[in-house]
């Protein structure tokens, strides 16, 4: 039987839900946080929003959803080995990019800079005012009323300002206190989810090539290993097989250093997890490789002219629809009228769009050719 580490969250410690809700009786919270995001409206616009690519570019590269899943999957087996939660782990990668605007992070830069001055927009505090506030499906709550530590969870990184607006949940950036390990290990499998997909998605679309990926340590090694073990071997089955090898030696390194830090700090419950360092680590090695992948992303992918031009297109989009609206918040769907800060309201309602309906809606506002 599988056996929860003392230090795991679990059902006794958790510090529950907003709103008192039934226990489910045939799984555990935490599934049934997993069970309420998966049928979020949100969750399934995730199929429809880019990853690094924009959603129509191509059937086989990553889109936010299929990212998630990786998360949730890599997430899960980390957890698991460490005697972790897994159903939080799960629930939390689901999650952890619900608040993602069309276009990736040139949609949230845009969004970010239409807002300054009335809060600014940030993915992680939209995913959780997605699951505190916009998801309508309960008569009896605003959004999905899930557990302290799924949200927690949810809000990977925020500012010291916003975190004073958080209440509890913004406890911990101004404590400096660290979130449960369920919720480091989601971060780092984010990581290493996107890091690689990216390499793939990025030789895929023909952007980066594998001699420029030779230069970088932690491919290099490791597709070495490929070819010594299948001499001649090319194409997508090297590449897939590297990568599959970088995803388990990310993975098994940081179990190994997370148990060790485990091993050396004891930890009696779940409140001391939160104290002092972050126990879920990379060695330093594999620590370094990791961002000299990143920094080899970052200059010849994401830096990419053609990826720039996109990004700078959707920018436009998004700022457009923005500027329209707040010159005429008659144009906005009639939900998203109501009293309050309207500018916020619009945010939601471009945020929640999906890449596709973004274009579409600007067509419709700019296209003279279509009214
Ligand atoms: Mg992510």
């Amino acid at each position: 039987m599988f056996e929860l580490a003392p230090y795991a969250v679990s059902m006794v410690n958790s510090r529950g839900r907003r709103h008192a809700d039934k226990s489910p009786s045939h799984r555990s919270e935490f599934q049934r946080d997993r069970d309420r995001i998966v049928h979020s409206t949100a969750f399934r616009r995730l199929e429809y929003k880019t990853q690094v690519f924009v959603n129509h570019e191509g059937d086989l590269f990553r889109t936010r959803l299929t990212h998630t899943l990786e998360v949730a999957q890599i997430a899960r087996g980390i957890a698991r080995a460490l005697h972790l939660n897994e159903d939080l782990a799960e629930a939390i990668s689901l999650a952890h990019d619900l608040g993602h605007t069309p276009f990736g992070h040139a949609g949230q830069d845009a969004l970010n800079e239409c807002m300054r001055g009335q809060g600014g927009f940030e993915h992680n505090l939209q995913s959780l005012r997605i699951v505190d506030l916009l998801e309508e499906r309960y008569a009896a709550f605003d959004g999905l009323n899930l557990c302290f530590e799924t949200r927690e969870g949810i809000v990977k990184h925020c500012s010291l300002e916003n975190a004073r607006q958080l209440g509890e949940l913004g406890e911990r950036f101004i404590n400096r206190t660290q979130p449960s390990l369920e919720a480091q290990i989601c971060n780092f499998a984010d990581e290493i989810a996107y890091n690689n997909h990216d390499v793939d998605d990025g030789l895929r679309s023909g952007l980066i090539s594998l001699e420029q990926l030779e230069e970088v340590t932690l491919f290099a090694c490791h597709s070495a290993d490929v070819r010594a073990a299948y001499p001649g071997l090319g194409g997508r089955r090297l590449v897939h097989e590297t990568i599959r090898r970088i995803i388990n030696v990310l993975v098994c390194d940081m179990i190994e250093t997370t148990a060790g830090n485990i091993a050396r700090q004891r930890p009696k419950d779940l409140a001391e997890t939160r104290l002092g360092r972050p126990l879920v680590a990379f060695s330093d090695e594999l620590r370094e490789a990791q961002r000299e992948m990143k920094r080899f992303l970052h200059k010849n992918l994401y830096q990419h002219f053609q990826v720039l031009r996109m990004t700078s297109k959707a920018g436009r989009i998004v700022s457009d629809l923005f500027s329209a609206f707040v010159s005429d918040p008659r144009m906005l769907p009639p939900q998203y009228q109501e009293a309050g800060d309207q500018s916020r309201r619009i945010a939601d309602y471009i945020a929640g769009m999906t890449d596709r309906y973004a274009i579409k809606e600007h067509r419709r506002m700019f296209s003279v050719g279509e009214i």
